[in-house]
C-alpha cells in the first residue's frame, strides 16, 4: 500500500514480537497476549511510534529546502523529542514549543526525560503556559513565524506527527508488517490494542488493517481524556489517509473503537489504577511502561481480559508505542516502586 510514497530509513527494521507469557498467566490464560515492541524500534533517543510516522514525513521536509524543524507538546511530550533526534540525524535545526499540557508538579518535571534530552540535542525548547489541545495552536504558528524572521526555513510537524499529509502512512506500514510477521508465526491476531491521543498511530492502522477487514479489531485506548476531539480526528486522518493510499474501502465513525474509560484523571495523570498496571506489567515481564500512554493502554487491556471483552483463545497484540522516559518526571508517585 506504501510503494508510491518516499522512506527514510530511521528505524532498526520490522519490530519484536513477543508473548508475554507471565501476564497473560496472570490474567487467567484465557487469552494470549503479545507486545509489539515499538518502544525498541530505534537508535535515535529511545524511538517509539513517532520515529515510525517521521520515516515519511523527512523526505518532504527534506524535498521542502527547510533547514529547521518545528514541532510542539507537552512539557513531558515524547513526540517533540522524537523530532529533536530526527532533527540532529537529518542535520536540521530544531524548534520546539513545549506547553503546560499536564498538571503536574514534580520538581525536576522539566528537567528529565524527555526535554532534557531534547535540549541536550540542541534543540531550541520554548515553555508556554497553555493547557492541553490536539488541535492547531498560536504558539506553532508563532513559532514557525519567528523562525522565519530569523531568516530559517521552518518545516511544521504538528502535535504527534498527526494532522500532516503523511502522518497516518507509518502505522498503514504497521499493519503491513504485522501481516508479514504473522504469516511466519503461523496465526493472525484476533485484536490490536493502542493508545490513542492525537489519532495517527490509530487512524494508520485502521487503514493498514483495513486491507484484510480488521479495522473494527483495533482496539483503541483513550488517554486524551478528551475523547470526542480524539475519535473525530482519528476518523478525519483515517479517510484522508484511505484516500492516499487508494484503499477500496470506505472507513466509517463506527470503524473507530475508542475506549475511553481509562484516561482518567487527566491527560498525563495517572490514576492509582494505571500506576498499579505499570507496576504488574514491570513486576512480571520486565517491560516498563509509561504513566501518560501505554500504563494507561496497559491498564485498559488488563481491565477488559478481566472484564471478559476479549472471547476465549484470543491472541491479543498490544501495540507497545514507547514514552518511558517521561516516567523520569513522576519520581514521587513511584518513589516507593
Ligand atoms: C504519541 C504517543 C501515543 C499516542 O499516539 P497518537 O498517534 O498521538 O495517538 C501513545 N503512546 C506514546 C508513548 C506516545 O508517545
Amino acid at each position: 500500500m506504501l510503494e508510491k510514497f518516499e522512506r527514510y530509513p530511521l528505524t532498526f527494521g520490522p519490530t519484536p514480537i513477543e508473548e508475554l507469557k507471565s501476564l497473560s498467566a496472570h490474567l487467567g490464560g484465557d487469552v494470549a497476549v503479545y507486545a509489539k515492541r515499538e518502544d525498541c524500534n530505534s537508535g535515535l533517543a529511545f524511538g517509539g511510534n513517532k520515529i515510525r510516522k517521521l520515516e515519511y514525513i523527512v523526505p518532504d521536509a527534506i524535498a521542502s529546502g527547510a533547514d529547521t524543524l518545528v514541532s510542539i507538546g507537552g512539557v513531558q511530550s515524547n513526540h517533540t523529542r522524537q523530532v529533536a533526534a530526527v532533527a540532529a540525524k537529518i542535520g536540521f535545526k530544531c524548534r520546539l514549543v513545549q506547553e503546560s499540557w499536564v498538571p503536574h508538579e514534580d520538581v525536576v518535571y522539566d528537567r528529565v526525560g524527555n526535554i532534557l534530552m531534547s535540549r541536550v540535542m540542541g534543540a531550541d525548547v520554548e515553555m508556554i503556559d497553555e493547557g492541553f489541545d490536539i488541535g492547531i495552536r498560536e504558539s506553532w504558528e508563532n513559532a514557525l513565524k519567528d523562525v522565519e524572521a530569523k531568516g530559517g526555513k521552518p518545516y511544521p510537524i504538528p502535535a504527534g506527527a498527526s494532522v500532516h499529509k503523511y502522518g497516518g502512512l507509518g502505522f498503514v506500514g504497521f499493519a503491513e508488517e504485522v501481516r508479514s510477521q504473522e504469516a511466519e508465526l503461523g496465526f493472525k491476531f484476533d485484536y490490536i490494542i493502542v493508545c490513542t491521543v492525537t489519532g495517527s498511530t490509530h487512524a494508520g492502522m485502521l487503514v493498514g488493517f483495513a486491507a484484510d477487514g480488521r479495522e473494527r479489531k483495533v482496539i483503541g485506548i483513550d488517554a486524551s481524556g478528551t475523547p470526542a476531539q480524539t475519535k473525530a480526528q482519528v476518523l478525519d486522518i483515517a479517510q484522508k489517509t484511505a484516500k492516499l493510499v487508494e484503499l477500496d474501502k470506505d472507513l466509517v465513525e463506527d470503524d473507530v473503537v475508542l475506549i475511553e474509560d481509562y484516561a482518567y484523571p487527566a491527560y498525563g495523570v495517572p490514576s492509582e489504577e494505571t500506576k498499579d498496571a505499570i507496576r504488574l506489567c514491570a513486576r512480571l515481564e520486565g517491560m516498563m511502561t509509561d504513566p501518560v500512554y501505554e500504563g494507561k493502554s496497559m491498564q485498559g487491556l488488563m481491565d477488559l481480559v478481566k472484564r471478559g471483552y476479549f472471547p476465549k483463545g484470543s491472541k491479543i497484540l498490544y501495540a507497545h508505542l514507547g514514552g518511558v522516559p517521561a516516567i523520569n518526571g513522576y519520581g514521587y508517585a513511584f518513589r516507593n516502586g
